[in-house]
């Protein structure tokens, strides 16, 4: 049942390992930041998977929309990199528990060995990083998604600086699943233009069980 706390804009601090793994992503000097969208897309094609899955036993979940896909679309003017597909998407509790705290196990790790050695540019293409990763590209992010079968979309953002925001989403949401905005940082302005995302994916993409199409600009 919706309560009153569940239609209002709300600002929740990160889990304190959380708030260390964004310092040093936002410090990092690692040179192969590639691998941020490399984990976006992995996400997105994650989310597709787990929708066709479930969609099998329901297949409304589908709806009028049953072509699985990955769209990324770089746009020069807004500076931002969007990537974006209609996959299972995420509500409210889903948000909080998957981009709040550290769920996965790999990361949890990483923080591990941080600890014991303190080299975190070299763990990070170890252990590689997840979602967070974006925050080594962008100054904020913003993800906005719906999940499949339900009506209410929400919008995270946060500036990775120890706190995130979890608003209902405006009309522009997707009509189901997710779009990540990275709104990017000074350093790294080539991957607002086609030609760095598309070697991008031109080196990883065939490995992705999902179809990626390229836009300048978002649609
Ligand atoms: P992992 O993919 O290993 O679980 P990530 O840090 O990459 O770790 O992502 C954390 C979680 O955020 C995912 O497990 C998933 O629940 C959620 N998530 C991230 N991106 C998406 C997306 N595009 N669609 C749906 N859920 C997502
Ligand atoms: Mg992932």
């Amino acid at each position: 049942m919706a309560t009153t706390d569940q239609t209002r804009a709300e600002s929740r601090p990160f889990e304190a390992d959380v708030s260390r793994l964004l310092h040093l992503m936002v410090h990092s000097v690692y040179s192969e930041r590639d691998i941020f969208l490399r984990e976006l897309v992995a996400n997105a094609a994650d989310a597709c998977e787990k929708l066709r899955t479930l969609a099998l036993q329901d297949h409304a979940l589908l709806g009028n929309d049953p072509d699985l896909r990955i769209t990324i679309a770089a746009d020069p003017d807004a500076k931002t990199l969007t990537v974006a597909d209609n996959g299972i998407g995420m509500n409210r509790d889903d948000l909080a528990d998957a981009l709040g705290t550290i769920a996965r196990s790999g990361t949890r790790a990483f923080l591990d060995q941080l600890g014991e050695q303190g080299d975190g540019s070299r763990l990070i293409g170890q252990f590689g990083v997840g979602f967070y990763s974006a925050f080594m590209v962008a100054d904020r992010v913003d993800v906005v998604t719906r999940k499949a079968g339900e009506s209410a979309a929400w919008r995270w953002s946060s500036d990775g600086q120890g706190s995130y925001t979890i608003e209902p989403a405006g009309d522009d949401a997707p009509a189901r699943g997710t779009r990540v905005v990275l709104h990017l940082n000074e350093q790294s302005q080539e991957f607002a233009g086609g030609a760095a995302v598309e070697r991008i994916v031109r080196e990883h993409g065939s490995a992705v069980p999902v179809p990626i199409d390229l836009v300048e600009k978002p649609g």
